[in-house]
């Protein structure tokens, strides 16, 4: 019997499961992707607002180059930390259902189906892009994960959303050789959050019009070589080779719901829990990370929620002595 199966090998996952073994626990931890798949589909080269000590775990030191470290050192020290706590993993092995009774879950993989005590969902949100819900929104021209400006030289780009990654993806293209950028924008200006020296540069890229923009503007549907939208004034086509849809991700909230949790009815469908023991309103099932955030997906990030990792972990042997 295990103690407890942690879903997601991102950097709380791997924390949770660091937490588990230094108690004695029995512990599986689980991977749909690669481990620190998050990570992994950051753009090629993103460096990380928070400095190195801030997203150490397990008591590894996280040394890097300059004072931010880069997403390539970011996953080198995530490999480093796995292998120096003898961490097995799952990987490539999606959860997809789990099925509670009174005592135990049954956690259903694409591979087989184990039995737990104990729950820890750190999934995150970046493997569930929210979609635009047009035709064509399936063609494989269709991005919602941008790693590098070179697939995109000499293309009709449209980027679609106006916040910081829409912002920055559009900003590479148009500097790295898109042929031409455009923007379609839903909201009646770029994204007030935008980054305080991303926001100048983009409003006067716009002005200038080296990047278009099209504000409270909606795609209607994209075909192999065009793409069609309309704004309040009219409607319009424009020769297309990708869509850039940098329109955000979402928790599952479905799978947490399977499960018993329920969440706060403010605007951000923030999951129950108790902070003291990071326990969901359903008994053995905990939040760790990200995801204890539900749609304000920035609230939790690595420097700020590790600390889930220790508290979960207390609370989980306190239970199975
Ligand atoms: C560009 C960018 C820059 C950032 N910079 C910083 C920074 O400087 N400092 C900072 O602290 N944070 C930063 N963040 C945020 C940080 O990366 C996230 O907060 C962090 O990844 C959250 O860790 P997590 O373990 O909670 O979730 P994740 O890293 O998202 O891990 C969740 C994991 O769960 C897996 N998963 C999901 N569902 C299933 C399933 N059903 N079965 C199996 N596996 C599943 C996913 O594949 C994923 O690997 C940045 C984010 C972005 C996008």
């Amino acid at each position: 019997m295990i103690d407890v199966i942690i879903i997601g090998a991102g950097p709380i996952g791997l924390a949770c499961a660091i937490e588990a073994k230094k108690k004695g626990l029995k512990y599986m931890i689980f991977d749909k992707g690669v481990l620190v798949n998050s990570l992994y589909n950051y753009p090629l080269n993103m460096t990380f607002f928070s400095t190195s000590d801030k997203l150490e775990i397990g008591g590894v030191p996280f040394i890097s180059h300059n004072s931010k470290p880069t997403r390539a050192e970011a996953l080198e020290y995530y490999r480093r930390v796995t292998s120096h706590w003898k961490l097995k993993l799952n990987l490539y092995e999606s959860v997809e259902n789990i099925k509670k009774d009174k005592v135990q879950f049954k956690v259903k993989t694409n591979n087989a189906t184990y039995k737990s005590d104990n729950i820890v969902f750190a999934t995150g949100f970046y493997d569930r892009p929210f979609l635009i819900g047009v035709p064509g929104e399936d063609l494989s021209k269709v991005k919602h994960y941008y790693t590098e400006p070179h697939p995109y030289f000499g293309m009709d780009i449209v980027v679609v959303g106006s916040a910081n990654s829409a912002v920055d993806v559009a900003l590479e293209t148009y500097r790295k050789g898109a042929k031409s950028v455009t923007m379609i924008i839903r909201e009646k200006e770029i994204g007030t959050n935008v980054k305080y020296w991303a926001r100048p540069d983009i409003v006067n890229r716009i002005k200038e019009g080296s990047i278009k923009a099209y504000f409270n503007a909606e795609i209607t549907l994209i075909e192999k070589d065009f793409i069609h939208f309309k704004d309040n004034k009219k409607t319009y086509t424009i020769a297309n080779d990708f869509v850039l849809a940098m329109t955000g991700y979402e928790p599952n909230f479905e799978m947490l719901e399977s499960v018993g949790v329920r969440f706060q009815k403010d605007d951000y469908k923030t999951p129950i829990y108790n902070d003291g023991t990071m326990e969901s309103n359903s008994k053995g099932v905990y939040l760790a990370g990200v995801v204890c955030g539900g749609y304000k997906t920035n609230k939790w990030f690595i420097e700020n929620s590790r600390i889930h990792a220790s508290i979960i972990m207390n609370s989980v042997a306190l239970q199975q002595k």
